[in-house]
């Protein structure tokens, strides 16, 4: 009975025990005395200091011969540490639970899988949460391999987890699923002990955030370019723009020194002349690009014959081919070819052409035109011997403002806008225009595709006609070579004007030689040539005996602190921005070894 069981010390005991615990364990021990079993049982049990301990206690009743029990010896052992510590991580682990169950990533832990030369072959969803379906698309992947859920197979992946399950070395990665079409940022990490093979693994879906990054470069790279496009195209045009005023400022002065020499007066006069028309050309291209830019060109539309505007073209820019005694070589069918477009328009279209094929092509080239019609529509093609264009720059050449190597092209002057214009005024007309080159040397050949009309009407004729100049005088001897012809006789008939000895070339080699026969003093070399340009004269001037005394001057539209160090490294004395003034130029005259250039 329950008394009989009972004494003073244990009735204590049992007083100690939590009350939510007592009855439980008396009725262990009331059945470990029934059935003289062991008695086990845990429970909480106040301390001497106050509040409870969990303990777990063993014992076993121990009874006199006629089965009475006497005592109930047993251990205790406190247990409150580890209790405490299994309900922190029961805690913890449904914390975690709730976390990766809530987050927008996707997580799952895996058991890599490997053959015996430890070569990973698939791997095993152990666990995953509700986002790892969303971003996978894969469900009910708990306790399936991945081999077992999809088909598509990216081997790349297996070995990363593989890597990761073997080495331990987490990894931080961000990739495409090419299967899926998305962008995915992973980390990856071992799980657990090494030999378990298992890894964590997180993930996000970051296809939009990739998108809207991948753009954001695209336009920061692209207003960059435009940008470092636009500080070019205004470097070249203030350098274009200088090229004629050079002339016609000196021009100028030349006039009012002249006054009563009506011979000299017309022949300046002249030149000024047809660099104001090179200067207003230039403009109008400019103002040209930007009335179509704003919408505002208007084309003056009839029906004419194309033969006419291109006859018009070619005389236009005839004395651009004959200056660099180029050979031109027309095919054109005898049969009218109409066309339902603006005169003007369409001769600037092949004029621009023309030019550029004389201008990008070295002397005694050979320029083709050829006409030829191609049922309801006609193909004109300008062809040239030139400099071509590499294969890279093919598809830039007609972007506004491209010039294919600056500097290279900076001696054949332009703005690279003229085949801009060319494909928006083709365009405008409903045709298209095309390039192509077998690269650089090889020459360039543009084709322009127009609809054809029914009738035809002629258009008309423009001419620019230029007259090349001598000249004769005395005191200092002075070589001047300049590729711009004007420019070159303008300086010239100044300095004969003035009393020197002169001689006039075009370009560096002619230059050199020059020097050789002619021994100046001083020469004016202009830096943008083409072929040997200035720079590389003065170079060989300096390197030649009997020329290291030789004032040599550089002229140049290019006036940076940059390009000054350039033509000094160079072996030029001075370097004048054009246009030289006269006050400049009759200072550096007056006394040519203590004059300074800046
Ligand atoms: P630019 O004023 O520089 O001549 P364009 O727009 O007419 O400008 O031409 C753009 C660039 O295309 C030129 O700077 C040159 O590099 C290249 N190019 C045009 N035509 C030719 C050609 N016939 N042969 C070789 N390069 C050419």
């Amino acid at each position: 009975s329950e008394s009989e069981a009972s004494n003073g010390s244990f009735d204590a005991y049992l007083d100690a025990v939590h009350p939510n615990d007592r009855e439980r364990v008396i009725s262990e021990i009331r059945g470990a005395i029934q059935k003289r079993a062991l008695f086990q049982a845990d429970y909480r049990v106040q301390s001497p200091s106050g509040g409870y301990r969990s303990v777990i206690a063993r014992g076993k009743p121990e009874y006199d011969s006629e089965g009475k029990v006497l005592r109930l010896p047993g251990v205790v052992i406190d247990v409150t540490r580890q209790k405490q510590i299994e309900a922190a991580l029961t805690a913890s682990q449904e914390r975690y639970r709730t976390l990766f169950n809530s987050i927008d990533e996707g997580f799952c832990l895996i058991e890599v899988l490997f053959d015996q030369e430890d070569k990973p072959i698939d791997y095993r969803f152990l666990e995953t949460n509700p986002a790892f379906e969303k971003h996978t698309g894969l469900s009910n992947a708990e306790g399936r391999t991945i081999k077992q859920l999809s088909p598509v197979q990216e081997t790349h992946w297996l070995d990363i987890y593989g890597r990761v399950a073997l080495t331990g070395e987490p990894i931080h990665s961000i990739n495409k699923s090419s299967s899926l079409d998305r962008w995915y940022e992973v980390r990856a990490l071992r799980f657990g002990d090494a030999e378990n093979r298992q890894v964590a693994i997180l993930f996000n879906d970051i296809t939009d955030r990739k998108n809207i990054d991948d753009n954001l470069h695209r336009a920061v790279a692209d207003l960059a370019e435009a940008n470092r496009r636009q500080t070019e195209f205004l470097a070249t045009l203030a350098h274009e723009l200088r090229n004629p005023l050079a002339p016609i400022r000196t021009g100028l002065e030349v006039m009012r020194m002249s006054a009563g020499k009506p011979e000299t007066l017309s022949r300046v006069q002249d030149m000024m002349q047809r660099q104001v028309s090179a200067m207003t050309r230039l403009i109008d291209d400019l103002l040209d690009i930007a009335r179509i830019n704003s919408g505002k060109l208007v084309l003056q539309k009839e029906v004419i014959d194309l033969k006419a505007v291109i006859a018009n073209a070619v005389e236009t820019t005839l004395p651009h081919i004959e200056a660099a005694q180029h050979a031109l070589i027309q095919d054109i069918p005898a049969e009218a070819l109409p066309v339902y477009a603006d005169a003007v328009r369409m001769t600037q279209v092949f004029g621009n052409l023309l030019t550029n094929a004389a201008k990008y092509t070295p002397a005694n080239g050979r320029i083709t035109l050829s006409v030829v019609r191609q049922g309801r529509q006609v193909d004109v093609t300008i062809s040239d011997t030139g400099i071509g264009i590499p294969a890279a720059s093919l598809n830039k050449v007609f972007d506004m403002f491209t010039q294919v190597g600056r500097h290279s092209d900076v001696a054949q002057g332009g703005l690279g806008i003229g085949l801009s214009l060319v494909r928006q005024l083709v365009q405008m007309h409903g045709g298209t225009v095309s390039v192509s080159s077998l690269g650089s040397g090889h020459g360039s050949s543009f084709t322009v595709q127009l609809p054809l009309q029914e009738d035809a009407v002629s258009a008309h004729a423009r001419k620019i006609i230029s007259s090349p100049i001598e000249t004769k005088g005395s005191a200092y001897r002075i070589l001047v070579a300049d590729d711009n012809r004007d420019a070159a006789e303008i300086l010239t008939v100044l300095l004969q004007m003035q009393g020197h000895v002169t001689q006039t070339v075009y370009d560096g080699d002619q230059a050199l030689r020059a020097a050789a026969d002619f021994h100046p003093d001083i020469a004016f070399l202009d830096i943008g040539m083409p072929g040997t340009d200035g720079l590389q004269t003065a170079r060989n001037m300096r390197k030649t005996p009997g020329m290291e005394d030789i004032v040599l001057v550089a002229l140049t539209g290019w006036a940076t602190e940059e390009d000054r160090a350039r033509s000094h490294a160079a072996g030029f004395n001075y370097h004048l921005a054009k246009p030289v003034s006269i006050e400049s130029l009759n200072a550096l005259l007056a006394n040519p070894l203590q004059f300074t250039d800046s």
